[in-house]
C-alpha cells in the first residue's frame, strides 16, 4: 500500500515555495490536502474576509487538480479521522505564530497527533532576530530591520512539479458557499491572482514605490497583503525578485514591517488585545456611542477619513496613509480605545493579519512599538490635501461630495454647496479635539510622575 501524508492548509493557501507541502511530499508517496474550517472561525469572521477565503481554496483545490479536501469540524476529530481512514504516517503544517494558530496547533498536540512544522509565513520566523549584544529581542523597528537583514532567509523553492494526492470522497468536499456582500467588490483571491498582481506591480509600480506609495488616489502600492495575509505568495517569492534601488529597498522594509510586527506580538504575547505601552491604559476615554457609528460609517464630516471607511466597507481594504489617518482620527480625535477600531479592521478587512493590525493600531495610537510620538496628532485636513491633492480619492468613495474643486473638496464646510449632496456635518472640530487629546495626555503623564514619586 501507498505511504501517506497529510498537508494540513491554513494561512499558507498555494503550492509554489511552500516548505510544508514539500515535506509532506517527501514523507510519502501520496498526500492528503486538507483545510479545514472550524465553524467556530467561521462565526467571527466578517462576510467580506469569508468570500475572499472561498474564492482561495477554489482556487487551491484548482491547482491540486481539485484534491482539496474541505471539511467542516474540530481539527483534532477531522485530522483523527483522515489518519485513520488513510493511514497516514505524517501531519505537515506551516508554523504558525500568531495566538489563535499557535493554541490550535498546540491544541492538536495536546490531542496525540503529531505535527510536523516546515517553514512559516514569515521570511525570517518570529524570535529569530535577537540583539547580538544581550540575545533579547528588538522594541525598535530600524534596528531591527538592520539585524533582519543580516540574517537573511532562503531563495524560495519552485512548485512541485508532480503533486500526487488521494481522491477525496464527496464528503471531503465542503466548499463553503460564501458570497461576496452585495454592494462591495473585493479583489481577486487565490496564488495565480497573487502572482499577476506582482508582476502588474512589478512592471508599473514598484520602481516609484517609493514616491507614489502615500498617495492614496494612486494604484501606487503592490495590493498584495491579503495574498501574503492567505499565504498565496510567501514573502521570500517578492524579497528574492528585489534590486538595490530606493523604491526597491523602500519596498523590502515595508515587507520587514510585517515581519517586525509578527515577532513583536510573539515576544509580547497578548499585546493583540492589550496596550504595548501600560501607561496609556490609564488615559481618559469616552464610551463609543454616536461618534464611533459615525466612524464605522464613514459619517464624520471629514472628507478623506470618510473615503477611507468607505474604502474599507466597499472593498475590505484601505490605502495604509489613510489607514493611520483613520486610526488617528478615532483615538485622538474622537478620544476612543484603539481596540475598538482594530476589532472594526478586523471584521472587514481581507488582509486581516492579527500582528500588523495590532500594532498597526497601538503605532497609531502613539502605545505602541517605536511610536511616533503621542503629541504628534495627524491632521486629517491636511492629510487629505497632501495625499489625495486633486480630492480623486474622495470623490471616488463619497459621491456626495463629487461636485466639489481641488481647492474645496477638503473642507466643504467653508463653501456654499458644500453640503447641498447631503454629505454630514463633522462630528467634532479637529483643532479643540487635538487640545482635549495633549491634556489627557499631560494627564497620564502626571499620573507616572506621581507614582514615581510615590516609590
Ligand atoms: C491601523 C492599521 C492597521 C493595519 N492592519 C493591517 C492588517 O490587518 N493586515 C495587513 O497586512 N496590514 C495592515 N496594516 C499595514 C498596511 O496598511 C497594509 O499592509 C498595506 O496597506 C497593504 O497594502 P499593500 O499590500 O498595497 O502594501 P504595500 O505598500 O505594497 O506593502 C507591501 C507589503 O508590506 C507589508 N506592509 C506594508 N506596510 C506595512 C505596515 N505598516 N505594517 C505591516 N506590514 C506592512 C504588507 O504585507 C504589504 O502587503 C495596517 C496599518 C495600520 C496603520
Amino acid at each position: 500500500m501507498a505511504s501517506r501524508s497529510i498537508i494540513w492548509f491554513r494561512r499558507d493557501l498555494r503550492l509554489a515555495d511552500n516548505p510544508a507541502l514539500l515535506a509532506a511530499l517527501e514523507a510519502a508517496d501520496e498526500v492528503i490536502p486538507v483545510f479545514i474550517l472550524d465553524p467556530k472561525l467561521v462565526d467571527e469572521n466578517g462576510s467580506k474576509r469569508l468570500a475572499y477565503l472561498g474564492q482561495s481554496l477554489r482556487s487551491l483545490d484548482e491547482s491540486l487538480g481539485n484534491k482539496l479536501h474541505v471539511r467542516v469540524g474540530d481539527e483534532v476529530e477531522v485530522l483523527k479521522e483522515l489518519i485513520s481512514r488513510y493511514g497516514a504516517t505524517s501531519v505537515h503544517i506551516s508554523t504558525e505564530y500568531e495566538p489563535h494558530g499557535a493554541a490550535r496547533d498546540a491544541r492538536v498536540e495536546a490531542a496525540g497527533i503529531e505535527l510536523t512544522r516546515t517553514g512559516s509565513p514569515y521570511a525570517v520566523a518570529p524570535g529569530r532576530v535577537l540583539k547580538p549584544s544581550d540575545a533579547t529581542p528588538y522594541r525598535v523597528y530600524t534596528p531591527f530591520y538592520k539585524a533582519w537583514c543580516v540574517h537573511g532567509w532562503r531563495k524560495p523553492v519552485a512548485a512541485p512539479k508532480v503533486i500526487n494526492a488521494v481522491t477525496p470522497g464527496k464528503d471531503d468536499r465542503n466548499f463553503p458557499d460564501w458570497p461576496v456582500p452585495g454592494g462591495t467588490q473585493i479583489s481577486e483571491a487565490g496564488e495565480a491572482a497573487a502572482m499577476s498582481r506582482w508582476k502588474k506591480f512589478k512592471k508599473e509600480a514598484l520602481n516609484s514605490y517609493d514616491e507614489a506609495r502615500n498617495f492614496a488616489g494612486i494604484d501606487g502600492t503592490s495590493k498584495l497583503s491579503a495574498h501574503l495575509t492567505w499565504g498565496e505568495v510567501h514573502p521570500r517569492t517578492l524579497l528574492a525578485e528585489l534590486g538595490d534601488s530606493k523604491a526597491h529597498d523602500v519596498f523590502r522594509k515595508e515587507i520587514a514591517w510585517r515581519e517586525f510586527y509578527g515577532d513583536v506580538l510573539f515576544n509580547n504575547p497578548g499585546t493583540d488585545t492589550q496596550y504595548y505601552t501600560k501607561r496609556f491604559e490609564n488615559m481618559r476615554y469616552d464610551d463609543p456611542g454616536e461618534k464611533f457609528k459615525l466612524w464605522c460609517e464613514g459619517k464624520t464630516g471629514y472628507p478623506f477619513v470618510d473615503a477611507g471607511m468607505r474604502q474599507l466597507l466597499h472593498e475590505g481594504w484601505m490605502h495604509n496613509r489613510v489607514r493611520m489617518v483613520v486610526a488617528s482620527f478615532l483615538v485622538k480625535d474622537l478620544h476612543l480605545e484603539w481596540q475598538l477600531g482594530e476589532e472594526f479592521f478586523a471584521k472587514h478587512l481581507i488582509d486581516f493579519d492579527v500582528a500588523s493590525n495590532a500594532h498597526g493600531w497601538q503605532w497609531t495610537a502613539g502605545c505602541g512599538t517605536d511610536a511616533s510620538p503621542y503629541y504628534r496628532i495627524f491632521n486629517p485636513i491636511e492629510q487629505g490635501r497632501r495625499f489625495d491633492e486633486n480630492g480623486d480619492y474622495i470623490r471616488k468613495y463619497v459621491p456626495e461630495l463629487a461636485h466639489l474643486s481641488a481647492a474645496e473638496i477638503h473642507e466643504p464646510w467653508l463653501f456654499l454647496d458644500g453640503y447641498s449632496k447631503g454629505y454630514p456635518m463633522r462630528v467634532v472640530d479637529h483643532a479643540v479635539e487635538r487640545h482635549e487629546s495633549l491634556a489627557r495626555l499631560q494627564e497620564i503623564k502626571e499620573i507616572k510622575e506621581i507614582k514615581e514619586i510615590e516609590k
